[in-house]
């Protein structure tokens, strides 16, 4: 399968790529991105095929039918490393939390955080196209403290590629912060930035698109990629998962077969979303995507509004820190599958020349007969956490808990909800902790003990390992300083 650009074709580049190229070179013509040309139909037939396949057989028939440029024995060694996750058999436990609310947990990975399911794969996959390539890559990646540490995971020590991870030093939890400060293979580069997120996404951003600094690179004989959600090679792995969640209710009883279920999404990005919008495209019975936010909740006032306006917005810090985003670059690709090329390309160049675009009236229809959305304050998300806890026994963390107001304002209580949980509560435990007992400020080690004895959870070892693990990256810079840092290190 070929893949195509959401903003059309400048002439300047191929009008179609293979998913090789489309993952090497992640911007398309017009600074579009890329989409596949068309989804494969995958129906009730192929949900019935996987009712009782494990969850790489049914991850390795889904990308089979999209027919990408990779062999199949790099696609079977990427879906191997889910067998690292806690449950080698099922990566992604569903977990029944009420009556018609499902979770599903997509964070037993490495990392303890939803990146590991797009990231880990996706490591080797890239890794073999530069090898195949006889090629070397430098991979950035702009962090608030999710990306990095599972980008750090999946490339280290791995062949043709080097990784520059660039974090706000100060602004992401401890255990992030350690999970990163603690990598110590010779591919990898951890930054600290005297600064806050969007700087070091600014820098990342004027470095892709610098010719200076990938002269530099080329002088090296190195090219250039990016790691975020962007990629469609971390996109096609989160497809996989809304299926496996839906037919895990299946196998539950929870749903008949066919009977259409809501996914409840904390976004960002918009990764994860994109990913569910797929499947039920390929055939998955979806009611609804509900489009799940914090504060920043740009998107919630798309979906409702049809106006995507960031002229009076600005990014505010949340007790949720990985949907602290205005930007959220995977809507573009609905709007490219909702509307064509040539609308996609008029809205978002309303988007970069006035901070604003308006969806027309049947546009917005349209949009609403997929998603609908609502936001979630820290208060009500900590009360979330403190009720659910302590009603149905059900510890979540931050992000997922804003989808809990959505649940109650958006959803028909007569049909299954599944809520995705993007991270353990061993990534944002000093929130989780306040939430639950009221203690205030405490550092990460102390509140993980708080929480595991007030919950009965153990925390794992990976995570209690971090606080006596040798610290191997200790650079922290100022941000003029990223380039000439990321030039000595290569
Ligand atoms: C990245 C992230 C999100 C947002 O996911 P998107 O795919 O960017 O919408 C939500 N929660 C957590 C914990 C994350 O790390």
């Amino acid at each position: 399968m070929n893949f195509i650009q959401t903003r059309g074709n400048d002439a300047n580049k191929p009008k179609t790529v293979t998913f090789s190229e489309a993952i090497l070179s992640p911007i398309a013509s017009f600074g579009g991105l890329y989409v596949p040309q068309e989804l494969p139909e995958l129906g009730e037939t192929f949900l019935n095929k996987h009712l009782h396949s494990s969850y790489k057989t049914l991850a390795f028939d889904m990308l089979s039918r999209f027919e990408i440029d990779i062999d199949k024995e790099v696609i079977e060694e990427a879906l191997s490393l889910y067998d690292n996750f806690d449950d080698s058999k099922n990566p992604v436990p569903v977990v029944k939390v009420k009556e018609n609310l499902y979770v599903s947990e997509l964070y037993h990975g490495p990392t303890r955080a939803f990146k590991d399911m797009a990231l880990q794969p996706f490591g080797v996959v890239l890794s073999s196209i530069a090898q195949k390539r006889n090629h070397n890559y430098l991979i950035l990646a702009a962090t608030s403290g999710d990306t990095g540490p599972a980008a750090l995971e999946t490339f280290k020590n791995r062949a043709n590629v080097q990784v520059a991870c660039l974090y706000p030093d100060g602004g992401t939890s401890d255990v992030q912060r350690l999970q990163m400060v603690t990598e110590d293979a010779k591919n990898l580069k951890v930054i600290g930035i005297n600064g806050v997120f969007d700087d070091a996404q600014n820098a990342l951003k004027r470095l892709l698109a610098s010719e200076d600094f990938k002269s530099a690179l080329k002088e090296k004989n190195i090219s250039l990629s990016a790691a975020n959600s962007v990629n469609f090679g971390r996109i096609i792995f989160q497809i996989i998962y809304h299926i496996h969640s839906y037919l895990e209710l299946v196998r539950q009883n929870a749903v008949k077969m066919g009977e259409k279920v809501y996914l409840n999404v904390p976004s960002g990005n918009f990764g994860n979303a994109l990913g569910g919008y797929y499947a039920w495209k390929m055939g998955l019975p979806v009611e609804k995507i509900i489009i799940s936010s914090n504060e920043n909740n740009v998107l919630t006032r798309l979906i409702r509004d049809g106006k995507y306006d960031l002229r009076e917005s600005k990014v505010v810090n949340t007790t949720s820190p990985a949907m602290d985003i205005l930007k959220s670059s995977n809507i573009e690709r609905v709007l490219f599958d909702l509307f064509g090329a040539e609308r996609t390309k008029e809205l978002m160049e309303d988007l970069e020349s006035k901070n604003f675009y308006e969806l027309t009236s049947s546009e917005l229809a349209t949009l609403r007969e997929c998603f609908d959305a609502d936001f979630c304050n820290g208060d009500e998300g900590k009360k979330y956490i403190k009720d659910t806890f302590e009603n149905n026994g059900y510890l979540m963390d931050p992000h997922t808990a804003t989808c809990f107001k959505a649940y109650e304002t958006c959803s028909k209580p007569e049909i299954i909800s599944i809520v995705y949980s993007t991270a353990e509560w061993t990534k944002f435990s000093p929130v989780i902790a306040n939430a639950l007992t009221g203690e205030v400020d405490a550092q990460d080690i102390v509140a993980l003990e708080s929480i595991s004895k007030t919950a009965h959870l153990e925390i794992p070892a990976m995570v209690k390992g971090l606080f006596s693990k040798p610290i191997t990256q200790s650079t922290v810079i100022e941000k003029e300083d990223i380039e000439k840092e990321i030039l000595k290190f290569l």
